[in-house]
């Protein structure tokens, strides 16, 4: 059995900075610390961190200690409601993200209006959006361009910023861009911030590489995590056989055995033990 595992798999910069943060902060409060959602899209990571005493609150009215703002970030009314309510943040906000929040609060403020591509009922995006102001409008499939045209236009902006979540598809990312830049005439000035993270493209164009010589190709992830869908998504163009797993609890030894070729690549919430084990299973096959 060959077996090729992605070098682009799992824990971003991002992801791996929150949780040893998470750690250390559990230690020097001794174990009372609040998350706000769940510090990442893993299963078996939070409820390790739950078993050290974080507590996953879905609203910051809900906070007994200090708080900790995920990599995802958070939106602008969390920021104002915990001021208010004197509720400490430890802010473990991703980089990147909160570079997104600085320039989409800065174009805003220079009237400039936001197309922001995103999964709608994602935390990364409710956050961003939150900093756009109303002249805004979050585009997540193709149907969403009309709708958001028509709030420019009504809006009578002449300036378009283009930006998106970090998680977001590189390949939707050019296609959506290419649809509106297309469709504003010349009175029109056009931003656009290429805000995909690296790390999220160069796993993109990696799983699209592997999938296309496996016969089966394994993607390891939360079943919320939206980057390990697009990796899903990615992969079912590619090849035949993609099968979408938590844990290798969830495979079936069976049915492996039908290939010579495995191809395996994960989220960026999917922590390398559970790579390895997967990896190690296949290859005893
Ligand atoms: S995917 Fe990129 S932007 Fe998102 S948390 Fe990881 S490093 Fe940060």
């Amino acid at each position: 059995m060959e077996v090729i595992v992605g070098k682009n798999c799992g824990f971003c910069a991002g992801v791996k900075y929150s949780i040893s943060k998470a750690e250390e902060e559990l230690q020097k409060n001794n174990g009372n610390l609040d998350c706000l959602g769940e510090l990442i899209h893993n299963k078996q990571v939070v409820s390790s961190l739950e078993n050290k005493g974080l507590r996953t609150i879905d609203s910051i009215n809900d906070a007994k200690n200090k708080v900790v703002i995920r990599a995802h970030g958070a939106s602008k009314e969390t920021y104002d409601l915990a001021n208010e309510k004197h509720i400490e943040l430890i802010d473990l906000t991703c980089p990147k993200v909160l570079k997104i929040h600085k320039t989409v609060e800065l174009f805003s403020k220079n009237n400039y209006f936001i197309f922001l591509f995103g999964i709608k009922d994602h935390p990364e995006t409710i956050g961003t959006i939150s900093f756009c102001g109303d002249n805004s409008y979050i585009i997540e499939n193709e149907n969403d361009i009309q709708n958001a045209f028509n709030k420019l236009y009504e809006s009578k902006i002449k300036k378009v910023l283009i930006i998106s979540q970090t998680t977001f598809s590189v390949s939707l990312f050019n296609e959506f861009t290419k649809i509106i830049t297309e469709a504003l005439d010349s009175s029109y000035e056009v931003h656009i911030e290429r805000s995909i993270c690296d790390a999220t493209n160069l796993r993109q164009q990696e799983t699209e590489k592997i999938a296309s010589v496996v016969e089966l190709m394994i993607i390891i992830g939360g079943k919320n995590s939206s980057n390990t869908k697009k990796l899903y998504e990615i992969s079912i163009k590619k090849c035949k056989n993609v099968l979408f797993i938590q844990t290798k609890d969830d495979l079936d030894i069976n049915y492996l055995k039908k290939f010579n070729k495995i191809g395996i690549m994960a989220g960026a919430s999917t922590p390398g033990y559970i790579i390895e084990e997967i990896y190690n299973l296949c290859i005893s096959l």
